[in-house]
């Protein structure tokens, strides 16, 4: 099965994206998380997206193609993936035409605009292994520690304030229209992003049985 979970940033893509992926048997790749890890190991492509990030907009289309490419040719995606952060935009999407990825759905996350800014204003993220929290919404049980590695909680450097504005607008003038794209294909299952996260699972894995 290969899937797009489409959705504003912090509409919950990559928390239902690692929930959905154990039950599916497949990967879940962000590209997010590969961009921070390529930041963070100072490869060229690291340097090279940081002020991207950094300022909220999108990295360079042949860049972030060229990085989803390398992944999906990984044995462990021989039997599908969830996509989450890719395509951003259409060329994005066409992009996956090319490659010859044939997509069976893509679930959009819709969570109103006020919802995102509280969500991402409380956002955390382990600095060692990346894995997703939130100060109310998903506490870690190990206070400002990661519970899966021990490593410190941290605020990612693009969920302040401004930056959170610029992603936002990124998202309602460039991956936004994907939604017609992927509904004039019939592709398109919205589901409401907002309630309890096992809700949420419930809701997305109804869809992909449908
Ligand atoms: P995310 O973790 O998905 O919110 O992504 C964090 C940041 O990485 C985004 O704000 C962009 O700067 C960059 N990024 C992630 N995925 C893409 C993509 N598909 N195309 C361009 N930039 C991306």
């Amino acid at each position: 099965m290969k899937l797009i979970f489409l959705g504003a940033p912090g509409a919950g893509k990559g928390t239902q994206a690692e929930i959905v992926c154990k039950l599916l048997s497949v990967p879940a790749i962000s590209t997010g998380s590969i961009i921070r890890d390529a930041m963070k190991s100072g490869t060229e492509a690291g340097l090279a997206a940081k002020e991207y990030v950094e300022a909220g907009n999108l990295v360079p289309d042949e860049m972030v193609i060229k990085m989803l490419q390398d992944r999906i040719a990984l044995p462990d995606c021989k039997n599908g993936y969830i996509l989450d952060g890719f395509p951003r935009n259409l060329s994005q999407a066409q992009a996956l035409d090319r490659m010859g990825v044939i997509i069976d759905m893509v679930v959009d996350i819709e969570v109103p605009d006020d919802i995102i800014l509280e969500r991402l204003a409380g956002r955390r993220m382990c600095g060692k292994c990346g894995a997703g929290y939130h100060i109310t919404h998903k506490p870690s049980a190990k206070g400002e520690k990661c519970e899966l590695c021990g490593g410190p909680l941290i605020t990612r450097e693009d969920d302040t304030p401004q930056v959170i504005r610029d992603r936002l607008k990124v998202y309602h003038d460039q991956t936004e229209p994907l939604k017609d794209h992927y509904h004039a294909a019939g592709k398109l299952a919205v589901v409401a992003g907002t309630g309890d996260i096992g809700d949420i699972t419930k809701m997305v894995m109804a869809v992909l049985e449908a």
